[in-house]
């Protein structure tokens, strides 16, 4: 992969965009907003005293507000891509080594970190400049999410006089999938290689493990109030009704309806088959919980849907409740 390397390379300290000049001056109204949405309560932000009495000239802008100030916004960001004619040769460096990383199959991205330095506090009325260089493309790197190339970009924000008041290093990795990797490769991959990752495992807590357990062993239990009897899902150490700590549990029939449903189509997360039915199946108990159906046309998934309690043992660790269509109920294929 030198070539590639090579030619990655060759677009170190191009423009990686173009320049941008912020569209308002640092100003007190939207540092107030930021400050209130962060829940920053520093005065120096707000109040003119108060920043006096810390040694600035007045008020200052939260340095972390840095990218705020020349964000253009969802709406031009989008218009700016639409204005790029289809096919246009990249103009920019940025553009170009993606293009050359999707080409040898670098197609994922990651955002794993930004730097920023700030040279010093921003002020009202400052109006800032940022342009991006690409600085740097590591050589190839072997990571847990699959092989690939890190790409720092380097944005120095200047005042109006030129001067610089700050810089931010972002860093992304551009990676080959590791399931793409998989099928590239499919002759020389060993069966474990090629395993898709478990399930997710839930987190097992001193209030949850009765209901992992109960599936281990082939049951669904259900929380109970062990003072009012209200039934519970999921598990909580406190009954929301009489607030008492006491508990027991109840073993649930499965026979239950769903009560509401997604099919999920994406994001595509490995171990799962999509498009995945998930419903919210109300048990004739009363209480609801949250399941994957299995054994349906996700086509034919609808509220009211009769439902039973199928145990499933997803590997050796896990087993989860998820529910199957009754048969010769209306809207069963
Ligand atoms: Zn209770």
């Amino acid at each position: 992969m030198t070539g590639l390397i090579d030619a990655l390379r060759a677009f170190e300290g191009e423009a990686a965009g173009p320049a941008f000049t912020m569209p308002d001056p640092v100003n007190q109204v939207m540092i107030r907003h930021w400050v209130e949405a962060m829940g920053d309560e520093n005065p120096v932000y707000v109040d003119a005293g108060a920043a006096r009495a810390e040694g600035f000239d007045g008020i200052v802008a939260p340095p972390t507000m840095l990218q705020a100030w020349v964000m253009r916004g969802y709406r031009a960001t989008v218009e700016a891509e639409a204005a790029r004619a289809p096919g246009a040769p990249a103009r920019f460096a940025q553009d170009k080594v993606f293009a050359l990383l999707d080409e040898a199959g670098f197609t994922s991205v990651v955002a794993t970190n930004c730097d920023q330095e700030y040279r010093r506090p921003l002020v009202l009325g400052d109006r800032l400049t940022a342009a991006s260089v690409l600085e740097s493309v590591s050589p190839e790197k072997h990571t847990a999410l699959g092989d690939g190339h890190f790409v720092t970009t380097r944005t120095d924000f200047t005042d109006e006089a030129g001067s610089p008041v700050a810089t931010m290093r972002f860093r992304i990795l551009r990676f080959r999938p590791r399931a793409a990797a998989a099928d590239e490769t499919a002759g020389a991959a060993t069966p474990e290689d090629r395993r898709p990752p478990p399930r997710p495992r839930p987190a097992i807590t001193q209030d949850n493990a009765f209901f992992f357990e109960g599936l281990a062993a082939g049951r669904l239990l259900i929380q109970r109030c062990a003072s009012c009897g209200v039934l519970r899902h999921p598990p909580r150490p406190a009954c929301a009704r009489c607030r008492s700590f006491e508990w027991d549990t109840v073993e649930a029939s499965g026979r239950g309806t769903v009560f509401s449903y997604v099919v999920v189509h994406h994001p595509q997360v490995a171990p799962f088959d999509y498009p995945l039915p998930i419903a919210v199946v109300e048990l004739e108990e009363g209480t609801r919980l949250v399941a994957d159906l299995v054994g349906v046309d996700p086509a034919a998934v609808h509220i009211g849907m009769p439902v039973a309690l199928e145990v499933v043992a997803v590997d050796d660790e896990l087993t989860l409740a998820m529910f199957r269509p009754v048969h010769g109920t209306r809207g069963e294929p």
